[in-house]
C-alpha cells in the first residue's frame, strides 16, 4: 500500500520559502496515502497561478490546464475514466475570476471530483494585484488607493450554487487540512474546499498570524450540525467567512454520475445517455 512518500517526485518547488501551497501539497500528498489510493489511481489538474504548479509536483497523473480551466478538464477526465481520482486545484484569481463560471457550474453539476482553491487573496504570479477575494481597502499596485470592489465570499458562493460538501482550511493547520481533504475525496459527489494559503511575498496583510488570530474552527461552536445549510450559510455570515472545518456536506444527493442510468458498469463511450421519460421523473 502507498505511503504519503510514494506520491513525492523529484522535481522541487519553485515556490517562495514560506509560502502557503507547500502545506496543500503535502495535505494532498498524506489525504491521497491516507485514505488508500495509489499514485496511478489519481490525477491532478491545475489552472494558471503560482499555485497551479502543484500538478508538477505530485506523483500522480497531472494536467497543467490554462487559465482558470482546470474543472471543465477535470470533469471530462472523471466521465472518461470514473475509474481516476480526480483533484482539482488552482488560486482565487483562476477559480473566481476567470474561471468563476466553471465553478459555478461544476458545483452544481455535482460530479464526483474535488475542488481545492489555494486562495490568498492576491494575484502571485504576477506579482501582487488584487484578486477577486481581495477585501476592501486592500491596497496593491493595481489598486493604490485601495480596492473598492466587493469581494467574493467562495464560502457563500458554494452553498448558494448548491454544493453537496463545502470546507475551509488553513495552510498552518496542517492535520486539519489533512482532514478535509480526506473527507472530501471520500465524499461521493462535489467537494469544494477553500484554503487560507498565504502569499508570503505579496500579501502582507492576510499573513499568517492574521489568520491566527481571526480563524475560529467549527469545533469550537456548540451544536454545530454540518448537514443544516441555513445554519451553515448563517454561521459563515457571522464570521465573515473566517471558519475552519467541514462547513457543509451531505451524503443523501445523488453525484452526477449516479443519476447516468448504467454509468457505474458500461464505459461511457459504450453507453446509451437517453434517458427515459421515467428517469427524468427519477431526477425531478
Ligand atoms: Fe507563494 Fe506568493 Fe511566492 Fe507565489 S508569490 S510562490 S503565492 S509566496
Ligand atoms: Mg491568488
Amino acid at each position: 500500500m502507498a505511503t504519503f512518500k510514494d506520491f513525492r517526485n523529484s522535481v522541487k518547488p519553485n515556490w517562495c520559502p514560506g509560502c502557503g501551497d507547500f502545506s496543500v501539497q503535502t495535505a494532498i500528498q498524506r489525504a491521497c496515502a491516507n485514505v488508500g489510493l495509489e499514485p496511478e489511481d489519481v490525477v491532478i489538474v491545475s489552472g494558471i497561478g503560482c499555485s497551479g504548479r502543484i500538478s508538477g509536483y505530485i506523483n500522480a497523473y497531472g494536467f497543467h490546464g490554462i487559465h482558470g480551466r482546470a474543472l471543465p478538464i477535470a470533469q471530462g477526465i472523471k466521465l472518461a475514466n470514473r475509474n481516476l481520482t480526480v483533484i482539482a486545484a488552482g488560486g482565487d484569481g483562476d477559480g473566481f475570476a476567470i474561471g468563476m463560471s466553471h465553478t459555478i457550474h461544476a458545483i452544481r453539476r455535482n460530479l464526483d471530483i474535488t475542488y481545492i482553491v489555494m486562495d490568498n487573496q492576491i494575484y502571485g504570479l504576477t506579482k501582487g494585484q488584487t484578486s477577486p477575494t481581495s477585501a476592501f481597502g486592500f491596497e496593491t499596485k493595481s489598486t493604490p488607493y485601495g480596492s473598492i470592489e466587493a469581494p467574493v465570499t467562495p464560502l457563500e458562493l458554494a452553498l448558494a450554487a448548491g454544493a453537496t460538501f463545502v470546507a475551509q482550511g488553513f495552510s498552518s493547520d496542517l492535520k486539519g487540512l489533512v482532514h478535509i481533504i480526506e473527507e472530501g475525496i471520500k465524499h461521493k459527489g462535489f467537494a469544494f474546499i477553500n484554503v487560507f494559503s498565504p502569499c508570503v511575498t505579496f500579501n502582507k496583510v492576510n499573513t499568517y498570524d492574521w489568520f491566527k488570530e481571526n480563524l475560529v474552527s467549527l469545533d469550537t461552536i456548540e451544536g454545530y450540525d454540518p448537514t443544516d445549510r441555513i445554519q451553515a450559510m448563517k454561521t459563515v455570515m457571522e464570521h465573515k467567512a473566517l471558519v475552519t472545518g467541514i462547513i457543509y456536506q451531505r451524503k443523501d444527493i445523488p453525484s452526477y454520475e449516479e443519476r447516468i442510468p448504467g454509468f457505474k458498469d458500461v464505459p461511457l463511450a459504450h453507453q446509451d445517455l437517453r434517458l427515459s421519460e421515467e428517469d427524468f421523473q427519477e431526477l425531478v
